[in-house]
């Protein structure tokens, strides 16, 4: 199964992705967490990208879609994948389109996540995120079972650079311009679903799963 997760920045792509990607033994594929690692390797390419992430603006194309680009080559890869975060933009998407043509992979679906923006800015500025294995939290709405803890690895959580709100904001207008039109060209694909991300993370993946089958 080769899936992409669509949605503005707070949807619930990460959460919704990380519980797919282990019910169904999918590759979890998020260039934001890929990203994430390399600024924290300190390489060129994480330096480059980290001065795009802080303002809230999108690292350039070429960069993301060759990290991505590799990262789809991989074994695990070709047994199934859900990105999560790529692709958004348009030059993206044709990208990938012409990656999958090369290896031979055809995406089965594109789910949109749905959810208003008063909803994805409580969302952002109260997550709270493990540095160590990128599972994601939120304070109020799905909090780790001790305070500030990561459930999975026990490492502290950390609040992202970019979750706060002058950021959010940012991010959420890069969203519009950039990323919203791919609603669009994948409609026409007739490949498109979108689910209402309203509920909680276990109503949403229930929706996401009915869909699935
Ligand atoms: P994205 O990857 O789309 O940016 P995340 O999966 O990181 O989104 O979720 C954003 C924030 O919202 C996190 O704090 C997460 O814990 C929380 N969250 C995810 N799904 C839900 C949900 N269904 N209801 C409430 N909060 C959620
Ligand atoms: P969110 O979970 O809020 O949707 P991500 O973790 O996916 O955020 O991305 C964080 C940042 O990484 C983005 O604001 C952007 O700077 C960069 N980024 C991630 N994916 C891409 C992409 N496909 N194209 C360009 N920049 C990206
Ligand atoms: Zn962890």
């Amino acid at each position: 199964m080769y899936l992409v997760l669509l949605g503005p920045p707070g949807a619930g792509k990460g959460t919704q992705a990380a519980i797919l990607a282990r019910k169904q033994k999918l590759a979890h594929i998020s260039t934001g967490d890929m990203l994430r690692d390399a600024v924290k390797d300190g390489s060129d390419l994480g330096l480059k990208a980290r001065q795009y992430m802080d303002r809230g603006e999108l690292v350039p194309d070429d960069v993301v879609v060759g990290i991505t680009r590799e990262r789809l080559q991989a074994p695990d890869a070709r047994r199934g994948f859900v990105l999560d975060g790529f692709p958004r933009t348009a030059a993206q998407a044709e990208k990938l389109d012409e990656i999958l043509v090369d290896l031979d992979m055809q995406l089965q679906m594109i789910v949109n996540l749905e959810v208003p923006e008063r909803e994805l800015i409580r969302r952002l500025t109260g997550r709270r995120v493990c540095p160590k294995c990128a599972k994601s939290y939120h304070l109020v709405f799905n909090p780790p079972r001790s305070l500030g803890i990561c459930d999975e690895c026990g490492n502290d959580l950390v609040q992202r650079d970019d979750d706060k709100e002058s950021t959010v904001r940012q991010r959420l207008e890069v969203y519009h311009k950039q990323t919203e039109p791919l609603v669009q060209y994948y409609s026409e694909s007739g490949l498109l679903f979108t689910i209402d991300g309203i509920g909680s993370v276990q109503q949403v993946n229930e929706r996401l799963e009915d869909l699935l089958e």
